[in-house]
Parts: C-alpha cells; sequence; structure tokens
C-alpha cells in the first residue's frame, strides 16, 4: 500500500472535477455542489471546456491548466474520454482518481478498464471505480461524491460494493441513528478494492470499526490475509450466497460470488463478523462503534417483563451466547432490588413493580461483578413508568459502575419495546453511547456479535502451526509429472496415495498387482485380511464398477477376486485402461470421515472437512477452510460440523482422535497449498478415525490434476 497516493485520494487537500457542468441535473453538477454542501475546505477546482465558473469556483478547461496541485481528480466525463482523462492527471501529477463514470468492466470493456489502470500506475495514481457513486468523509468535509450529503457523523466506516445502496445507506445514517466517518463505493474495483481501503482504514485515526457490504470478491487471499491483519473490527455483510444470488450478483457487478460456506468460513478465519442483513449490519456497526468486545460467556439480562426476558434468553442462545442462572451470591444481593415476586436467577425479571431504582441497584450491581462479561437491559412501557427516566437511569447506573475497574470493558446494549416515548428515550441511550434497539433479539445479537469477536481474536492469537514435519515435495511432483506425461489428469488410487504420504498423511499401503501370481505375493506380504481394489485412470469412483472387495482372507480368494474385479471393470467401461489390481492392508473400521480440496473461484486452495463413507453427498455435512489450516483451526473444523457429537463419541463409543484428525487436516491443507499449481480437486474418502490415541488411515486417496 502507498499510503501516501491513498491519503491523497482519500484525504485530499484539494479536488478536481473533471466534467464539472454548471447544468443541475447533471452528475457533474451535483459532485460540485456535494463539494460545496458539504463544506469542504480545500481549494475545488470544476474543469469544463467551455464554463469560466461553476457553483462559485473558478472552471478550467483542462487540468493542465491548474497552477496549483491536485490530489484528487473524480471525474465524471462520458466513458469514451475517461483515457484521455486519466493521461492528463497523469501529467498533472494527481495522487488519486475516482472515476464515477459507468460503461466499462460492468457491460463487458474490460479492455478500456485495464487500459484506465496501467495508464493511472504509469503516472504512481491509483483509481477508485469506475462505476461508483464516489468516496466522503466526514472529518474531511469531504463529500467527493453524488450523493447529497454528508452521512451522520460517527466512528464507523463502510465500503460498499453497491453504489445505489450507499447513496441510500447515506441518507439511512440520519434515520438509524447509526454514524459514520467515511464512506466509500467500490463499483467495478478495477484496482482499489476492499483490501486497500481496509489496510488504510485500519490505520486511520477517526475509524474504529470497518463495514462491508460485498458481493464478491476478486482477491480473496488477499482479503483474509488483510482483515487478519487489522486491529480493528471488521463486519462484512455478504450477498449472493444463495445459488440464485450468486448469479445475480455475477452479472451484477462482473466479479464472482463464492459459495456462501467458503465464504462463511474464510470471514471466520479472517476475524470477520458477518451480518445476515442489512439491518443487522447496521445494528454491529452501532454495537461496535459503542462498547468493547465481550471478553467472556456470561451474560447478564436485566429485564422489567418476563415475554422480553423469555425472547432475549432464545436469543442468546442462537447467538451463541446461552444464558447460564447466576451464582448465589449475585441472586441474593440482586433480591434485595426487586419485589418478592421477581427473579434474581437470569434473566433478572425485577418486573413491572420495581421501577427506576430496581434496574439502576440491579444494572450498577451487576456490571461490577467478576462473574459477568456483558449486560443486556430490557424494557417493557408500562403505565407507571416513564421511558426517558428509566433511560437516563440506566445511563446513570452504567455510569456509576464505570467508576469501578471491575466493570471496565464491559459490553451493554439495550432493548426498549414501547410506543413514540420509548422513541424517544431510545434516541437519548444511543446518542449518549448506548446502543439500544426495539427488539430484545437484536440486543442479544450484538451482544453474540461482540462476544464473537472477542473469540475469533483469541482463535486468531492461538492459530500458530507448530506440526514440525516436513513435506517431500520434490517427491509429490515426481509422481505428478510421471502421470503428466503418461497423458493423464487423475492420479490413480496408488500414485494419490504416494502425494499424500509425501505430506505426512497416514495412508494404507498399497501395492500394484498386474497378475494374479504377484497379487498373491503381495496380499502375503501384506498380510491377510487384505483388500482388493480396481487401479485405472478410467475408473475414479471404484465401488461404482464393482471394483473394491474388503476382507480377503485367502490365496484362493485373491486369485479370485483378481479376475472378478479386471472382469467387472471391463463391464463397466469396455475401454478402460486397467493397470491392474492393487493390494492393500485392510484398515479397521473407524468412523469414516472425509477431506477434501477445492480451488475456489475467490479463496484459492481450500480444504473441507466432514462426515464421510456413502452417504457423504445425502448428509452434506461438511466445513471449509482456507488454507492455510493450523491445527486449532483444523479441531475447530471437527466441532464446527452437525455430527460432531459422533466424533466426540455418541452412543457409548470412545472419543475419536481428533488431535490425530487435526494434524492431519493441516498437513493437507499445506499439501494443497504447496501443489496449487497441479492439483485440481483431491480427496481422502474416507478416512477411518480411531479411538483417541489411535490415529487414523486415509484408504482411498483422489487426485486430479489442473490441465496444463
Ligand atoms: P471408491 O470410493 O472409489 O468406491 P474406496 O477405496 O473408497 O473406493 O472403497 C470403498 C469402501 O471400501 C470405502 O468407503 C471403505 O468403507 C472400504 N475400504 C476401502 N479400502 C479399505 C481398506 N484399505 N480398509 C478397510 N476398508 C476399506
Ligand atoms: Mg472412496
Amino acid at each position: 500500500m502507498n499510503k501516501e497516493v491513498l491519503d491523497g485520494l482519500f484525504r485530499p487537500k484539494s479536488v478536481a472535477v473533471i466534467g464539472a457542468s454548471a447544468t443541475p441535473g447533471k452528475i457533474g453538477y451535483s459532485v460540485v455542489e456535494a463539494l460545496n454542501n458539504g463544506k469542504y475546505e480545500g481549494p475545488i477546482y470544476p474543469i469544463n471546456l467551455k464554463a469560466d465558473e461553476i457553483l462559485g469556483h473558478k472552471a478550467y478547461p483542462s487540468i493542465l491548466d491548474l497552477t496549483g496541485k491536485v490530489d484528487l481528480a473524480v471525474i465524471t466525463v462520458p466513458a469514451k474520454f475517461v483515457l484521455g482523462s486519466v493521461e492528463e492527471c497523469g501529467k498533472a501529477k494527481v495522487k488519486g482518481i475516482s472515476i464515477i463514470t459507468s460503461g466499462f468492466g460492468e457491460i463487458g470493456d474490460h479492455e478500456t478498464e485495464n487500459a484506465i489502470v496501467e495508464t493511472a500506475h504509469r503516472y504512481g495514481m491509483r483509481v477508485l471505480g469506475p462505476n461508483i457513486i464516489g468516496s466522503l468523509s466526514n472529518s474531511d468535509k469531504l463529500n467527493a461524491s453524488f450523493a447529497p450529503t454528508l452521512p451522520l457523523p460517527g466512528d464507523a466506516s463502510l465500503i460498499s460494493q453497491s453504489g445505489a445502496l450507499l447513496i441510500a445507506l447515506d441518507a439511512g445514517t440520519y434515520l438509524r441513528g447509526v454514524g459514520f466517518d467515511k464512506l466509500f463505493s467500490l463499483g467495478n474495483m478495477a484496482d482499489v478494492d476492499f483490501s486497500d481501503i481496509i489496510e488504510w482504514l485500519d490505520q486511520d485515526e477517526r475509524t474504529k470499526c470497518i463495514s462491508l457490504y460485498i458481493e464478491g470478491l476478486k482477491d480473496g487471499r488477499r482479503f483474509v490475509d488483510v482483515c487478519k491483519k487489522a486491529s480493528k473490527p471488521i463486519i462484512a455483510l455478504k450477498s449472493g450466497v444463495s445459488a440464485h444470488g450468486a448469479a445475480a450478483a455475477a452479472s451484477h457487478t462482473g466479479s464472482l460470488a463464492g459459495a456462501a460456506k467458503v465464504y462463511g468460513a474464510a470471514f471466520e478465519q479472517a476475524g470477520i463478523i458477518q451480518a445476515q442483513d442489512l439491518n443487522n449490519l447496521f445494528d454491529l456497526t452501532q454495537a461496535f462503534e459503542l462498547q468493547p468486545p465481550m471478553k467472556g460467556d456470561h451474560l447478564l439480562i436485566v429485564t422489567n417483563g418476563g415475554g422480553v426476558g423469555v425472547l432475549a434468553t432464545d436469543a442468546a442462545e442462537r447467538y451463541g451466547i446461552p444464558l447460564e442462572f447466576c451464582p448465589a451470591d449475585l441472586q441474593a444481593e440482586m433480591k434485595n432490588y426487586m419485589p418478592e415476586f421477581g427473579s434474581a436467577k437470569n434473566p433478572v425479571d425485577i418486573t413491572g413493580g420495581a421501577g427506576l431504582e430496581g434496574y439502576k441497584k440491579c444494572i450498577a450491581f451487576g456490571l461490577q461483578q467478576d462473574w459477568v462479561d456483558g449486560l443486556a437491559v430490557l424494557y417493557c412501557e408500562t403505565a407507571m413508568t416513564n421511558p426517558m427516566e428509566i433511560a437516563q437511569g440506566i445511563l446513570e447506573a452504567v455510569h456509576q459502575a464505570e467508576e469501578n475497574e471491575a466493570s471496565k470493558g464491559k459490553p451493554v446494549a439495550v432493548s426498549f419495546v414501547g410506543g413514540e416515548h420509548t422513541a424517544e428515550a431510545m434516541r437519548y441511550l444511543i446518542d449518549h453511547g448506548i446502543p439500544t434497539y426495539d427488539d430484545p433479539a437484536r440486543a442479544v445479537n450484538v451482544l453474540g456479535g461482540l462476544r464473537q469477536y472477542a473469540r475469533l481474536q483469541e482463535a486468531k492469537a492461538n492459530s500458530k502451526n507448530e506440526d514440525g514435519f516436513k513435506a517431500d515435495k520434490q517427491a509429490a511432483l515426481a509422481i505428478i509429472q510421471a502421470a503428466r506425461e503418461d497423458g493423464r489428469d487423475a492420479l490413480t488410487e496408488i500414485e494419490a496415495k504416494d502425494v499424500f504420504r509425501a505430506y505426512g498423511l497416514d495412508v494404507t499401503s498399497t501395492r500394484l498387482a498386474k497378475t494374479e501370481d504377484e497379487a498373491v505375493a503381495l496380499a502375503n506380504k501384506v498380510g491377510y485380511p487384505i483388500v482388493m481394489k480396481i487401479v485405472s485412470p478410467d475408473i475414479l469412483h471404484k465401488s461404482d464398477a464393482s471394483g473394491v472387495k474388503v476382507n480377503i482372507k485367502d490365496d484362493a480368494s485373491t486369485r479370485e477376486w483378481f479376475n472378478k474385479i479386471i472382469a467387472n471393470a471391463k463391464a463397466y467401461k469396455a475401454d478402460a485402461n486397467i493397470h491392474g489390481v492393487a493390494i492393500q492392508e485392510m484398515a479397521p473400521l473407524g468412523s469414516e470421515v472425509i477431506l477434501g480440496s477445492i480451488n475456489d473461484a475467490a479463496f484459492g486452495p481450500t480444504v473441507m472437512f466432514g462426515l464421510g463413507g456413502i452417504f457423504v453427498e445425502v448428509l452434506k455435512d461438511v466445513t471449509f477452510a482456507v488454507t492455510p489450516v493450523s491445527k486449532q483451526q483444523a479441531l475447530k473444523m471437527q466441532s464446527d460440523i452437525r455430527g460432531a457429537k459422533i466424533l466426540d463419541g455418541a452412543r457409548g463409543e470412545k472419543p475419536r482422535d481428533k488431535e490425530a484428525m487435526a494434524i492431519t487436516i493441516a498437513r493437507y491443507s499445506h499439501m494443497i497449498l504447496d501443489l496449487q499449481d497441479e492439483i485440481k480437486e483431491s480427496d481422502a474418502n474416507p478416512v477411518m478415525v480411531y479411538e483417541d490415541g489411535s490415529g487414523l488411515k486415509v484408504v482411498d486417496a483422489r487426485i486430479i490434476l489442473k490441465k496444463k
């Protein structure tokens, strides 16, 4: 990142508007007007061939006519003139260009788009857009866009891939009471992308948290890297996660939307909090602007109504912070703050009868307890209480608690349910730094987000890879090369296992028998019982061709099955190239899991783990992780699948060797990353996982090569 150039693009000391216009309704007019309305303090230079003056600023026919320096040039001229303007900007030593004009990559003209970026880079400039609304910064009084106003000021910054949405959200900041310092429209991301701006915002002192609206990423690996390194919370709303949505997003911005599960996994690895919808994006943004992360699992709920208490309890479970009863001493103390029929268990129900004092005491006391990590305060408007008084009381109690060291750094979120008076009181709380929502589930949801953030930070800190295994890449490449020379892009099971072995995976020993006699000799070497399998690069799913026989116990059966398996293969596919039959050690039965790899369009080499065996396609119980996967992450993958309990030892079985599985996943991830230029996809299905301490065995292996 060239910080000075991006500073010029996003916090310019002077702005030129190329294609500025004196005609209301034109974009070139709106941009100058927006700069004026935002009260931008630096010089504004409208560039227009004919005009002498536009909206109070002296106009120039070309940017090359200026004597003053220009940091940012906003380009609004028709598409066919943009490239020429960029060239002129370069000559005028502009730092950054923001291209509002559309009609490039999004309609298929990648050639001009690429030429624009090349030209800009030649002069050391960076390009935002094209096809954007522009960029806005409250702290610089800069509205370099055609959005009518700067957003409500706040401590978050938002990057949106959709321009129309950005304008709408900008206006919405006032209605929602959620403020932003900076807004960026990304458009086609021909040059500057999410990663560039996130890196820059991470160093921007006016930005406390970063919110994203993403349709598709081009360089997902860099994105994950940059977000991992960022020191500020990042909240992302990803659209196009449904199959149909993905198609819509792709045609919309010309970028690729990856599979929902891969995005989810990548966000988690990057430490990003994923928002579910627009409202949720705002809710989370507000919470991260105003409150600290939640460092432990104990949520205290204080309520005056049973109904909202139960709703919040349900939400707590849904959002990953299930409620626990308060310890007895906390209950005993809080019991004093409420009527006899109240409950201090958790939710702490001070009842409609407790009023202001009940809230204040429970909040101040609760926040100071070590046991409490976060607090949700719920209020239902009643005839006996005044919402504004309650709001003021809540704030007072929170401030009072903060005087005590023990209650520092604990997040608070509030939910008020009621009418007009309630709405006013909510706004009062938000203005005083307490995120407040009209639904208890929303308040609990943001606390869940603040908790998840703290967990992800911890996971990041623990994700060092301490496995000392040294892979033999040369051996793997030699096997792959031999198959390529043979004109194949699929490895046989034997070859694939040799590659897996080179990366430290525990595979069943497997040898090729070309004749019946060889089969018997090898079987005796391996020792009965054995497994026999067809070896043919043309038969990838061996069982489909009746090409697998397990539990063969003697020489006679070995001879019999050698011939049967070859006959079955020929019957299945007459012209199949048959290498022979594999003689394989028979692995004891374990829990069957699958390891797989794909090359994701956005994130590159990606690992899949799940319950395997013959039902894998039916159960679809799999999780993903972008490579490299640490052992710690690999343990998490195992607990993320729906059938996680099976690995923990369900129904009287002993727990499985998750440790060995984690090491295997990590090594496998290393393999597909290391060989990403060679391997298109691969899997180990099944892997037999044994009891804790007894390891695992990969009994089947498959590698498909990239075409070269
Ligand atoms: P494919 O998936 O190509 O049909 P596999 O090699 O996975 O063939 O074999 C099919 C099934 O046979 C496996 O899912 C597994 O249950 C069993 N199996 C295969 N190899 C062995 C082995 N070496 N030890 C024990 N069971 C095996
Ligand atoms: Mg298999």
